[in-house]
């Protein structure tokens, strides 16, 4: 996970770990490095310059003062930047004191939506709660029969009733309470860009069940462009926050560092791999240790 980019932050700052004096010309050297290293990872260049804004500012007071390990000061500067970026403290998800707790699940095809419901299913699950799925997505050919399989792979129930999403959604949240489920998660349609009828649909399910969670799956494969469709998505649905899919691939870096900054939403989950266990949630300190290594 973001490889080059730890391996080029890594060469930046394991020169400045090491010096006992720092002088202008190691900090410039270091700077331009770092800004590389996130430009090549598909950081938005608004997000590279606030971090490089700020190291600078930590470099300088490093310089000035007396400190033996002025270069670990930078280090750490780094690392502060990017915890910042990453979010700072972890999502927490808050359940509603009437349950059920209605999430909402959007994003375009084939991030990992559909695969992204039944894991947080399991996950809810393995915390001791009574999760059921809805599938919404009338849109793709397969996708409810796909949920449906997922789902019984987790052991949690599928709903699907009715003849659009409106209806599917509303009558699933229903059949939640009815069977008293305390968590609900809607399964919606994706499209392969974003345009007006997919926007149309998911703001007509999200008005309908007024669901205490609105999530947005985003590739991390995709980079600076998944920070794009978050922004439109958010504009359209007010989006709660963002489950970051494929973090196991060879993904950069840029959808993870950036998606906080320019969005202003916090990264709830991770998913890791294929398996319906590869899901956890999103601790923006670990990330930014494991960046530096
Ligand atoms: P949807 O169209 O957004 O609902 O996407 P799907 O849930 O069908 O996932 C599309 C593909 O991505 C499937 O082959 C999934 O197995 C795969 N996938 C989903 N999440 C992950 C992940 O975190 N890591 C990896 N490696 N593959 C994933």
């Amino acid at each position: 996970m973001f490889e080059t980019l730890s391996g080029r932050l890594d060469g930046a700052l394991g020169r400045l770990r090491r010096k006992s004096r720092l002088t202008q010309r190691d900090v410039d050297e270091a700077l331009a490095e770092i800004r590389v290293a996130l430009l090549e990872a598909d950081v938005a260049v608004r997000v590279v310059d606030t971090i490089l804004a700020r190291v600078e500012e930590a470099a300088v007071g490093a310089m000035a003062s007396a400190s033996l390990t002025p270069g670990q000061q930078v280090v750490k500067a780094v690392h502060d930047e990017l915890l910042r970026v990453l979010g700072g403290e972890p999502f927490r998800l808050r359940y509603a004191s009437t349950p059920p707790t209605v999430i909402l699940l959007a994003g375009l095809q084939g991030v990992g939506k559909t695969t992204a419901a039944a894991k947080l299913a399991l996950a809810q699950l393995r915390e001791g709660r009574s999760p059921l799925l809805v599938a919404a997505d009338l849109q793709r050919p397969g996708a409810i029969e796909q949920l449906r399989i997922l789902g019984e792979r987790a052991g949690v129930a599928v709903v699907s009733d009715g003849d659009d999403p409106v209806t599917v959604a509303r009558h699933g949240v229903a059949e939640a309470r009815r069977l008293g489920r305390d968590v609900v998660i809607v399964d919606t349609a994706g499209r392969l860009a974003i345009d007006e009828a997919l926007m149309r649909e998911v703001q007509m399910v999200s008005e309908a069940i007024d669901p205490h969670y609105r999530f947005l799956v985003v590739d991390a494969m995709v980079g600076q462009e998944s920070v794009r469709v978050a922004q439109a998505f958010d504009e359209r649905l007010s989006i709660s926050a963002v489950i970051l899919t494929k973090l196991d691939g060879d993904a950069r870096g840029g959808a993870a560092l950036s998606v906080r900054e320019v969005v202003g939403k916090p990264i709830a989950f991770a998913s890791v791999g294929e398996k319906l266990e590869d899901f956890e949630p999103f601790y923006p300190d670990r990330m930014a240790s494991r960046i530096l290594g």
